[in-house]
């Protein structure tokens, strides 16, 4: 079976083919790190999380190139996001880079985000950039005034190919002021001179000055994954101008196509609005992370499809933590039945194997279908409740339950990172700690009987029923199941 991903290039789905087999060269534009993540971060990042920890499933060797940029990214007034952020925090303009860029790993590693193989920073690659913008000079693209480099737009035909974007339409609807110094309106800065007192400057053929926000992504991939490379992602709030400047500049200094595939992830919304910090619904990933668990927080995401739009409500995240909590529940299940299984009886088990490797296909169809996690997901979840079924039914034996404890493992766990590892039987050891508490609860409650202290046999009954575990008293004597709601 073959992968596909839809191409935002060619706005059609197509078969993935990495450049060497088996290798896939994937660069994804980091954040900038001036302030805590929000959850359109987290959409973003856990989002290609999941197509990372997919193709390592499938057995393909990954490189994942995600930047960080502390420099060069200025907001609408002309100051950089960074000396904006040690403007308000009172520190040195990278203090607030390291606060921030251990905040955003921390967040990432709550989320159960796998780091990145290389995060580069722009700040460290300002030789790479300088040559970058030499190449784009000396093949004409580029072109200095006092002291800052502008790359002139008109002399890249495809500009504007990936956003569907045409120079002179931009132009037309264009209403800020622009500096006089350009040749063209839409020139973007790829050097940008320094005053006097700014504090980040490097010295560059043009004088001393910073990089442009762009050309960090195209010196730097270009440096770690090559001229040409399989995957670009990001989010498509940064489909212009972030993305389309990257292409221009690095096939204006390749002359060769920049990827093979663009995939952008959709954008958050809270409460059907977009986020931003002035309508004052902007959420971080530490504030989600006070009210819901990880797991919730990775079902929302996958929840939809990962180039869709997401709706962050009170009303999704509830939804979402039941869904986490079902998931888990019914893996948790999974481990604790095992410790009590019997063999069973061999046509039984194959019929219910039969049952755990459709839910397998279904969940590999839905990955392999341009990464639709919410399908996949749905998999997980109608296993589940068959699985309740056949546990509550008695058929659930051994082999059974070790296929569906691989399936949550691997499935839920190492691809879609929503089953936590104590819910599985090979993780921690919660499964076994809770079933041995169970089995030694009921001991105490058979002593009790023998001594004829009903009262306290029934009280350990009922406090057992209270966490979901019921006691069946049988000719055998005495085993429990866990309820599956
Ligand atoms: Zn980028």
């Amino acid at each position: 079976m073959s992968q596909t991903i839809y191409n935002v290039l060619s706005r059609e789905k197509e078969v993935f083919k990495p450049i060497n087999e088996g290798r896939v060269m994937m660069y994804v534009c980091g954040p900038t790190v001036y302030d805590n993540s929000h959850l359109g971060h987290a959409k973003t990042y856990v989002s290609f999380d999941v197509v990372v920890r997919w193709f390592r499933y499938n057995g393909l060797k990954v490189r994942y190139v995600q930047n960080i940029t502390d420099v060069g990214h200025l907001l609408d007034d002309g100051e950089d996001r960074i000396l904006k952020g040690a403007r308000r925090e009172k520190v040195e303009p990278m203090e607030i880079v390291e606060r921030y860029m251990r905040a955003y790993f921390e967040d990432m590693d709550a989320l159960g985000v796998v780091r990145p193989d290389i995060s580069p920073r722009a700040s460290a690659h300002v030789p790479e950039q300088i040559e970058m913008i030499q190449e784009l000079i000396a093949k004409g693209h580029a072109y200095e005034v006092d002291g800052s480099v502008y790359y002139s737009v008109e002399s890249f035909k495809e500009y504007g190919k990936l956003s569907g974007r045409h120079v002179e339409e931009m132009e037309a609807g264009r209403r800020v002021a622009v500096r006089d110094e350009k040749h063209h309106p839409m020139d973007f800065a790829l050097w940008i001179k320094a005053p006097p007192n700014h504090v980040l400057q490097w010295p560059s053929p043009w004088g001393r000055g910073y990089p442009g926000w762009h050309i960090e992504c195209s010196a730097m991939s270009n440096k770690y994954l090559g001229p040409t490379f399989d995957i670009h992602g990001g989010g498509v709030d940064n489909i212009f101008p972030h993305n389309e400047c990257e292409i221009a500049q690095s096939e204006g200094a390749h002359e060769q196509p920049f990827t093979n595939t663009w995939m952008l992830t959709g954008t958050l919304l809270v409460d059907g609005v977009k986020m931003s910090k002035s309508l004052g619904n902007f959420i971080t990933i530490k504030d989600a992370l006070k009210q819901y668990r990880p797991e919730a927080l990775r079902v929302f995401i996958l929840s939809g499809l990962y180039r869709s739009p997401a709706d962050y409500s009170t009303s999704a995240l509830d939804a979402a933590t039941k869904g986490a909590e079902r998931i888990n529940t019914a893996a948790r299940r999974v481990r604790v039945e095992l410790k009590n299984a019997r063999p069973g009886d061999e046509a039984n088990n194959g019929r219910l194997i039969d049952l755990l490797d459709q839910y397998r296909m279904r969940f590999t169809s839905a990955m392999n279908d341009d990464f639709n996690a919410p399908l996949a997901l749905s998999a997980l979840f109608d296993m589940g409740k068959d699985l309740n079924t056949a546990i509550d039914e008695g058929t659930a034996s051994q082999p059974v339950l070790e296929q569906a404890d691989a399936v949550y493992r691997e499935l839920g766990g190492q691809v879609l990172g929503v089953v936590q590892p104590e819910s599985q039987a090979s993780g921690g050891g919660s499964a076994e700690r809770e079933a041995g508490l169970i089995q030694m609860l009921i001991d105490m409650r058979l002593e009790a009987r023998k001594a004829k202290d009903y009262a306290r046999a029934d009280s350990i009954r009922s406090q057992l029923m209270k966490f979901g575990v019921i006691l069946e008293d049988g000719p055998k004597g005495t085993t429990f199941r866990i309820s599956s709601n």
